[in-house]
């Protein structure tokens, strides 16, 4: 048994007929579509949806933490410009990956 509740003013509709009103405040909803409902489902995405946060965030800290390396780097590299080069292309590519990721933060699947 899914719990349940209405989105209009959160009031607990498990056991209740699947499609109806709340009882609460007369908003309908419906069990099947999930209409005017908070499920368990929409925790799960949202909880979803922050994760795609959190992953995006540390992909760009993971870009700057290339770029602090790079700049590392270049101290006991012979080469600093191939160095710098090395570590700007991977900036770069952790930051389209961040990117990305943002773009499909919004995503269902
Ligand atoms: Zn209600």
């Amino acid at each position: 048994m899914i719990s349940r509740q209405c989105a209009q003013c959160s009031y607990d509709l498990s056991g209740l007929v699947e499609v109806g009103e709340c009882p609460e405040c007369g908003s309908s909803y419906n069990g099947r579509t999930g209409k005017g409902l908070v499920d368990v489902e929409n925790v799960e995405q949202r909880f979803t949806e922050r994760l795609r946060r959190v992953r995006t965030i540390a992909l760009v800290i993971f870009a700057f933490i290339a770029m602090g390396c790079a700049g590392l780097g270049t101290v006991i590299a012979q080469n600093t410009g191939r160095m710098l080069m090395f570590g700007a292309l991977v900036s770069v590519v952790i930051l389209m990956a961040a990117f990305t990721s943002y773009l499909y933060e919004k995503d269902d699947t």
